[in-house]
């Protein structure tokens, strides 16, 4: 029987919901034979997971998202397989998380101008790890001033919202030979979430193929076979392999560990890399 990969998700290492080892039982209740971890900059949360992979039989490769910046605009790259001990890749996750932090004391004080008062104290009571904006998202809907996380960003978090602080991250380039150098492969995380026109992610899809990335994020959840089979039109066009990925925070009805992830035919699987 094919197996089922997940090779995008999120823990409490970083903005996910439930820990490492909840997001392992229910990647195998699901089904899913390969998981990647892939928390936001950070890998902490991997020793946990692969005890817990280890218990069920679940294959668990290691994984990481991190955010970069690519013409003003935030771009995530996910890296596959490498060794998480690499001191290249500790340095950039080290480098990334201070980013993390001062920003994260930024949109408090952000928000302590538009009457919410401590709401770095309050976004950091809800996180394991650094404080991400979908903490100050859950905080603000803990504390009623929005009544979901979406509205959160809508009122105050995106970029060009009241509270948005733009961060440096490391550039595309960067991310993608600190993976390479750990060993791993390089995904161009959902391309079809950067609200960006046609035209602007092929020509993003193009620069990350001519900087040595290796594969794009073919399949997702909530997609549609249009969707789908445009962006594996995409990865061929530039001679990239294909990452399937459900990219799950939390229990939700509309994105599932493992669901309807898959990559058409012609498509060469990340997998074939590692
Ligand atoms: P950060 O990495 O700190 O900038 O936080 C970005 C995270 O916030 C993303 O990885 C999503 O999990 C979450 N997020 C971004 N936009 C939205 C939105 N419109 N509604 C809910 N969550 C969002
Ligand atoms: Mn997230
Ligand atoms: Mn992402
Ligand atoms: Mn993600």
């Amino acid at each position: 029987m094919e197996k089922i990969y997940d090779l995008h998700c999120h823990s409490t290492a970083s903005d996910g919901v439930l820990t490492p080892t909840e997001v392992v039982q229910r990647a195998y209740a699901q089904g899913v034979n390969v998981l990647a971890l892939t928390d936001h900059d950070s890998v902490s949360g991997l020793d946990e997971a692969k005890i817990a992979a280890d218990k069920c039989g679940i294959d668990l490769i290691s994984g990481v998202e991190i955010s970069t910046q690519w013409e003003n605009r935030g771009i995530h790259i996910v890296g596959l397989g490498f060794d998480k001990t690499h001191p290249k890749m500790t340095a950039l996750l080290q480098q990334q998380a201070d980013l993390r932090h001062k920003r994260a004391l930024e949109i408090g004080d952000k928000l302590a101008k538009v009457g919410v008062e401590n709401a770095f104290a309050g976004a950091q009571a809800l996180a394991n790890g650094e404080v991400t904006r979908a903490h100050y998202a859950r905080y603000l809907v803990q504390i009623g001033k929005v009544s979901n996380d979406n509205q959160a960003f809508k009122k105050y978090l995106s970029q060009g919202k009241s509270c948005y602080v733009k961060t440096e991250w490391c550039d595309i380039p960067t991310a993608i030979d600190v993976i390479h150098q750990a060993g791993g492969v390089a995904v161009l995380a959902h391309p079809l979430r950067y609200d960006m026109t046609a035209k602007k992610i092929r020509q993003l899809i193009a620069d990350f193929a001519s900087w040595g990335g290796d594969a794009l994020e073919v399949s997702g959840c909530g997609q549609t076979p249009d969707q789908r089979k445009q962006l594996a039109n995409w990865a061929k066009e530039q001679g990239l392999a294909g990452s399937v990925g459900s990219d799950f925070h939390f229990p939700c009805c509309w994105v599932e560990l493992g669901k309807s992830l898959y990559l058409p035919t012609e498509i060469e699987p990340v997998w074939n890399l590692f």
